[in-house]
């Protein structure tokens, strides 16, 4: 929590300042302004409208200016105390105009506290005539403390809490921004040098004989698993490592995925099993299709597809889809517009949750789309794997806020900030004031609008919300 202190001269009306504050009316409110008792600073959790931060009312510090016998304690306090906040407010009376004192505290302050924000604020300002002109003569001459325009508050009334509560706003959202930024940038450095020695982990899936194996190859360039034209000839995952622009990939096998099905149910059923978890150990999944097969079917995708896409993205991986086999379709102009055409927007209607997902062309056989597919997959992982600073990122939502419409005041959610809490998928909390809530709608508009802008299409991104007082 931000931490405010307190600070003026005696009697001022800090003790009653902090007692509005924290809402508790058990400490007492001194009104002899010769008081020389040393009083202990006091601490408590300020509630002010839907702001929480410390305050300290520095009630014994205020001596320095008054008696020197108790310097130097006081002198020790002010380090400790001082150092703990982060902003000040500095109350002045108002019925006494500018007093020779304030400008002691207005020393002082600078002295012991130059870091420290301060907002000044004239208190008992409902003993003041607005309208005679009388506050904004005071204000003229409270100007002088060098701490800009003072707000005009009144502890016992509770005139200007409002005014109180802009004032430190945009200050103590500045600082929780600021404090939530380091963190991340913390984990995130820790992560990336984890993440960075990881090799990327590459399934293959799709029906029998959509050409994995042939694909396999390709991107090996070596024959290392067998290919023959039977029906789920290659049974087990075979797994290969292989090196792409300075990058480890590990290659996941899983030809015995989604075999079950139609063929045989006995000796396949534990590979599937294997290639189930192998595929959820993957980062990148792509799923190969074949061309052909799309050609004469009514949908380019077979239900066991639609299936695995589905759960690919549902498991937060990156998803890549190949389309093999497109040299069967060379001289058919039109067959080959179809098949270029039809399978991107068969994919966004079945994932309708995760826009843009890369779709490649390709002939295994011919070792053409090496290039084309290891690119997707490059790509799909560093966005799968990127970090985005909570200042950045609100930075953004302040934008991406006002570039929406709400239909009324009501419906448009109250997010204080936006932050990435992990990668790989990237997964993002919102915080949300008060008892309101995001709808569908607006995760759908805030996914949305984080593809992109920050270039995250066809990856499964996360958003959840919590709420703050
Ligand atoms: P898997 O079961 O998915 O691993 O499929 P395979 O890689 O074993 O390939 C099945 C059959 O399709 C083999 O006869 C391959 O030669 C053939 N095949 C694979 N890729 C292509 C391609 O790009 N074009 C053509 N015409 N045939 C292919």
């Amino acid at each position: 929590l931000p931490t405010v202190i307190l600070v003026g001269r005696p009697n001022v009306g800090k003790s009653a300042l902090f007692n509005r504050l924290i809402r508790r009316r058990e400490a007492l409110v001194y009104n002899t302004p010769d008081d020389h008792v040393t009083r202990d600073i006091r601490e408590g959790i300020a509630k002010l409208g839907d702001l929480r931060f410390r305050v300290l009312d520095s009630a014994g510090l205020e001596m320095a200016a008054s008696s020197g016998s108790i310097l130097d304690r006081t002198a020790e306090m002010t380090g400790n105390v001082i150092a703990r906040s982060q902003f000040a407010i500095f109350l002045i009376d108002v019925r006494d105009g500018l007093h020779p004192m304030d400008l002691e505290v207005g020393k002082w302050l600078r002295k012991h506290a130059p870091g420290v924000r301060t907002i000044l604020a004239m208190n008992k300002s409902e003993s003041l005539d607005d309208h005679r002109g009388y506050l904004t003569s005071a204000a003229g001459e409270a100007h002088k403390l060098g701490y800009g325009d003072p707000i005009a508050i009144s502890a016992e009334t509770g005139l200007g809490m409002v005014d109180l509560y802009e004032s430190l706003l945009p200050l103590l959202e500045e600082y929780m921004l600021n404090a939530i930024d380091d963190k991340a940038s913390e984990g995130s450095e820790f992560i990336n040098a984890e993440e960075s020695k990881l090799p990327l982990q590459l399934a293959i899936v799709g029906r029998p004989n959509v050409g994995k194996s042939t694909l396999l190859n390709a991107l090996l360039q070596q024959d290392r698993v067998l290919v023959g034209p039977e029906v789920g000839l290659t049974r087990d995952s075979v797994r290969a490592q292989f090196q792409y622009q300075g990058r480890t990939i590990f290659l996941v096998d899983t030809a015995g995925w989604l075999q079950r099905s139609h063929q045989e149910k006995g000796p396949s059923s534990l590979s599937v099993m294997q290639s189930r978890k192998s595929l959820m150990r993957a980062h990148v999944i792509a799923l190969v299709l074949d061309a052909e097969e799309i050609v004469n079917a009514r949908s380019s995708m077979k239900h066991a597809e639609v299936v695995i896409a589905r759960r690919a993205v549902e498991e937060g991986r990156s998803l890549v889809v190949i389309v093999n086999k497109m040299d069967l379709l060379r001289g058919n102009q039109k067959l080959y517009e179809k098949v270029i055409k039809a399978v991107p927007e068969e994919i966004q209607t079945v994932i309708p949750q995760v826009t843009g997902i890369p779709v490649v062309f390709v002939s295994a056989l011919e070792g053409r789309g090496r290039t084309g597919v290891m690119r997707q997959v490059v790509s799909a992982y560093e966005k799968w794997c990127l970090r985005l600073s909570t200042a950045r990122l609100n930075r953004w939502l302040r934008k991406v806020m006002s570039r929406h419409s709400w239909k009324d005041q009501a419906s448009q959610p109250k997010i204080k900030y936006f932050t990435q809490v992990k990668a790989r998928p990237p997964t993002f909390v919102a915080f949300i004031s008060g008892k309101t809530h995001l709808s569908d709608t607006d995760i759908r508009f805030l996914t949305k609008s984080l593809k992109e802008d920050f270039d995250m299409g066809g990856i499964p991104i996360r958003i959840m919300q919590r709420c703050v007082p």
